[in-house]
């Protein structure tokens, strides 16, 4: 029996044991009508096989006992790939979509950590549609942007929610669309703006200099990199591990 599967304790049905593991708290409950019709299990054999009817049985065992149970890891896996599947459909469709909008909102996924997006609820997404590429991922709706979760449910698989999840979610509960942030984080020195070559990788920022520098108006307090970077050379008979020259900057205002 794997490791990953020993830990946590069940009131009965697989289901609820394997919803009661920590690392698969993103997943709601798959109704078993849901899962028992056949027509929501079409095309899963592609990606099961053979193991697919067994696969079924156990995922639909209502009486399963960690303490008795004799199943092999592979049986195990195989089980925890189907109810993801299946889990990654339902939550397309409307009740699925209900009941993961009572997980986010209760914030079960989380809040995105950029600042700007004040706390903002996340959503899990894929970014594969297919087992055994990524794990799940955080999507902000308010930034757009996807995060890593925490580490409890890192190791969970995208396929389970897959790439379509959040994008239907809020087609379909439009009201809960936060809107994009208002504010952005502004590079500072000394309370002046960063001049925008200056955060660029030296090799960007020196092309991007020269081609800009007849064509810039901002009237904005800019700060400019000089271009001057000697080189340090190692004193004979030691050896000195050579590192870049501290980067120098001027302030300057762009015309
Ligand atoms: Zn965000």
């Amino acid at each position: 029996m794997s490791h990953r599967y020993c830990s946590a304790s069940h009131d009965g049905s697989w289901i609820s044991w394997f919803l009661s593991l920590p690392m698969n708290e993103f997943l709601c409950r798959v109704p078993v009508d849901y899962i028992q019709d056949r027509f929501n299990l079409t095309g899963l054999d592609a990606q099961l096989g053979s193991q697919l009817s067994d696969a079924l049985d156990l995922v639909l065992e209502s009486e399963f006992d960690t303490e008795c149970f004799q199943q092999v890891e592979t049986d195990l896996d195989a089980a925890a790939k189907l109810y993801g599947l299946i889990h990654a459909r339902y939550i397309l469709t409307a009740r699925g979509i209900d009941d993961m909008c009572m997980k986010y909102q209760r914030g079960d996924f989380g809040k995105c950590p950029r600042l700007y997006c004040h706390s903002q609820l996340m959503l899990p997404v894929g970014v594969s549609d297919r087992f055994g590429e990524s794990h799940v991922k955080l999507y902000c709706a308010r930034c757009r942007d996807i995060y890593q979760p925490q580490a409890h449910c890192a190791m969970l698989d995208g396929a389970n929610f897959g790439r379509s999840f959040p994008h239907m979610f809020f087609m379909q509960l439009t009201e809960l669309l936060p809107s994009p942030p208002k504010e952005q984080y502004t590079p500072r020195i000394y309370g002046f703006q960063v001049h925008a070559t200056a955060l660029m990788p030296p090799e960007r920022a020196t092309c991007s200099s020269c081609s800009s520098s007849s064509t810039t108006t901002g009237k904005a307090l800019g700060i400019r990199r000089s271009k001057a970077a000697t080189k340090v050379r190692p004193s004979s008979g030691e050896a000195i591990k050579q590192r870049s020259p501290m980067r120098r900057f001027s302030f300057t205002l762009n015309q």
